[in-house]
């Protein structure tokens, strides 16, 4: 046994000679002197990358795995959390405590994990095993409505994996200042603030429910499996990415599943410069750069192609095989390859090659050709000028009337041509019909193909990529998605219809009404009273003040802007009366009216609902509405007392993320500056560093 008796100092950690990097330091004191009275005293460590060797002496390597004991000694109103199990605790003669917290199972540095805070530990267990939510007192109350749904995803996952959860116990803290989402830490994640939410939010849907399933699924992938290398992040975050598609779809639905996943499509699609890495990244600038949309994102939707490519069966039984064969040990992408060809018996380099090893996604163009009578011809053409052709096994659903007929082809050239028999013209030919594809198409449909694809095409993506099409061209057909099986598509169409010709058509308006008296979806149901509240018609007023009190934000919000419609005049008096609890949309609409409305005499009012917002984007996004109430407001010692809330507020934004804001924020307190003469022009110069 080698002793090494160690005093770490991550504060004074210098990198290049230059500033302490904030971002690397591993160990963080929150509010160390208490003195912020807003904020409670917190540690948290984080590891990831190699950060952890800041506190501790480590071979900081993800593919180093070892047991660990840490014994934390802190003044005794403070609670504690580690890795594994909380084995003693001594109270100390000098009113300390020492817990000893011991991990028995081997797993990577970067996951060794310290926290203290005064916390409340609010209890529930899967199989004998504690899982636990450490709060804020103030949360106690909400932390099941947050937390809940762990043991539940724990029993989903193990039941998946066909792997039962591995470690001793699963705790999830909430950290004050953290910005980097959340830490899946074994057995002991992080969260960033966002994870809070109050009773009247979760009325409207539990925000974070997303990343406490990717954190848990961490727990396999990440955690029992760890990549090898930073490269190899994919086997890490493609995964747990993946999970909050699995989960979706186990706990909201198929619809839900398929939204998620084409949102993070899109957000792979959206990113510039993403389109040229490898998801295996052998080569990067820095080892945080591959914590990025194509490790998370597009690897996830890689895994979504290769599940529907193997079936179900083979997908997760090959996830078991790389789960068995490789725990607590290191995993890399060519690991994986060889658990799917043992299950499979395929031969699956192709598919690594094309996307692990290789970069970008195929652009398409769909064509479809009639001309010989008795047969249709589906002519798929892969424009990406990238000297690439992807290799893409593939579903064209061909139907007639309500009858489809399935057929299972590969894309494989520049441009392929399929011909397809028919004694009946197919009323739609549905091209990638599970709708997995990781591309971008121009699918040339016409609107009797899309009507057909609404009303019989199964996916969820069947069902928007119509609406969509129905919008652009201005089709009543739009109104189909109304009566959506899927909320967000009510909505959604909703929304598409206020900006419709048929918006003010007596039938649209009262099917509006349905949904608006009884939609069971609060945000759906919200769209549609926000929709009837643009008509300024005051036969909805009891509506509006039926709704007005409801624990929904998003609905009281809608009511709100119906009142504010009806007499425009009590606006500001409105906004400020269902002030005291207005955050989300009802927020949204009371910020914009007391700051628009407001006059000189609101300033300590105005001044401090700025200041208390939490770090967010709504927050951001309520600077310049702000500062533009500052050019009304005459007294100059208030000016700068808001300029004070606004310089404020960016110094909280931690450093890595300024770049972004500065430039609005500047640009904003300089117009400020314009209107209110030299004085404030200097103060603004002194005051933003
Ligand atoms: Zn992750």
């Amino acid at each position: 046994t080698v002793y090494i008796d160690y005093v770490s100092k991550p504060d004074e950690l210098k990198v290049k000679g230059s500033a302490a990097i904030t971002n690397a330091k591993g160990l963080y004191f929150i509010n160390p002197k208490g003195e912020d009275k807003d904020k409670p005293t917190q540690i948290w460590t984080q590891g990831e990358t190699e950060a952890n060797s800041a506190w501790m002496p480590t071979i900081d390597k993800p593919n180093q795995k070892t047991t660990d004991e840490i014994y934390m000694t802190v003044p005794a109103k403070y609670v504690t959390l580690s890795n594994g199990l909380l084995i003693t605790q001594k109270k100390n003669a000098d009113g300390t405590r020492t817990d000893y917290w011991k991990m028995d199972l081997p797993h990577a540095p970067y996951l060794f994990f310290m926290g203290v805070g005064e916390y409340a530990v609010i209890k529930d267990s899967y199989k004998g095993k504690e899982v636990s939510y450490y709060v804020e007192p103030k949360y106690a109350s909400v932390a099941r409505g947050i937390f809940g749904r762990t043991p539940e995803m724990i029993k989903f996952f193990s039941d998946k994996l066909g792997v039962d959860y591995p470690w001793q116990k699963y705790a999830q803290i909430v950290g004050r200042d953290y910005v980097s989402g959340a830490m899946e830490n074994t057995t002991a994640t992080l969260h960033q603030e966002s994870a809070y939410q109050n009773a009247r939010e979760l009325v409207d849907g539990i925000g974070w429910e997303s990343t406490i399933a990717h954190e848990l699924f961490h727990q396999w992938f990440g955690d029992l499996v760890t990549t090898e290398s930073w490269s190899h992040i994919t086997v890490n975050e493609s995964f747990a990415n993946y999970s909050e598609t699995l989960w979706s779809e186990y706990k909201q639905g198929k619809d839900a599943a398929d939204d998620h996943n084409y949102d993070d499509m899109q957000g792979y699609m959206q990113g510039p410069g993403n389109i040229l890495k490898d998801l295996v990244r052998f080569h990067y600038a820095d080892k945080e750069d591959v914590f990025d949309a194509v490790s998370y994102n597009k690897g996830g939707r890689i895994l979504h192609m290769l599940r529907n490519y193997v079936g179900d069966d083979a997908f997760f039984k090959s996830l078991n095989n790389y789960l068995t064969t490789n725990k607590f040990k290191a995993g890399e992408a060519g690991l994986l390859r060889l658990a799917f060809e043992e299950v499979t018996g395929k031969d699956m380099n192709w598919f690594w090659n094309q996307w692990y090893y290789g970069s970008g996604h195929p652009l398409v163009k769909i064509d479809y050709n009639y001309e010989t009578p008795g047969k249709a011809m589906v002519i798929i053409e892969q424009t990406q000028k990238t000297g690439k052709v992807f290799r893409l096994p593939i579903a064209i659903d061909i139907y007639t009337g309500a009858a489809k007929k399935r057929y299972n082809v590969w894309i494989e050239n520049n441009i392929d041509t399929f011909t397809f028999n028919y004694s009946q013209k197919p009323a739609l030919i549905n091209v990638d019909a599970d709708k997995v594809m990781l591309w971008i198409k121009t699918d040339n449909k016409t609107a009797e193909n899309y009507v057909h694809q609404m009303k019989y095409a199964p996916n969820y993506l069947d069902r928007k990529e119509a609406l969509d099409y129905f919008a652009k061209k201005n089709m009543p057909e739009l109104a189909l998605g109304l009566s959506d099986k899927y909320a967000p598509l009510r909505k959604n169409t909703i929304e598409k219809l206020e900006a419709s010709k048929i918006a003010e058509e007596a039938k649209i308006i009262e099917a509006i009404e349905k949904i608006a008296n009884t939609d069971n979806d609060r945000k759906t149901k919200a769209a549609a009273i926000s929709y009837l509240a643009k008509t300024s018609n005051a036969k909805y007023k009891a509506l509006y003040e039926k709704n007005i009190n409801d624990s929904s934000y998003s609905v009281a919000g809608a009511a709100l802007e119906g009142l504010i419609a009806l007499e425009p005049a009590k606006s500001y008096e409105l906004a400020k009366k269902y002030s005291t609890d207005a955050k989300g949309s009802l927020g949204d609409v009371v910020n914009e009216v007391i700051i628009k409305e407001g006059t000189e005499a609101d300033f300590d009012f105005i001044a401090k609902r700025f200041d208390e917002m939490p770090l967010s984007q709504e927050k951001v996004m309520a600077i310049a509405p702000f500062t533009a109430y500052l050019e009304k407001v005459q007294n100059l010692a208030n000016v700068k007392k808001g300029i004070d809330v606004v310089i404020k507020f960016r110094n909280f934004i931690p450093e890595q993320f300024r770049s972004f804001v500065d430039p609005m924020i500047l640009g904003e307190l300089n117009k400020l500056g314009k209107t209110k003469g030299k004085e404030i022009e200097a103060y603004i110069r002194n005051g933003f560093k």
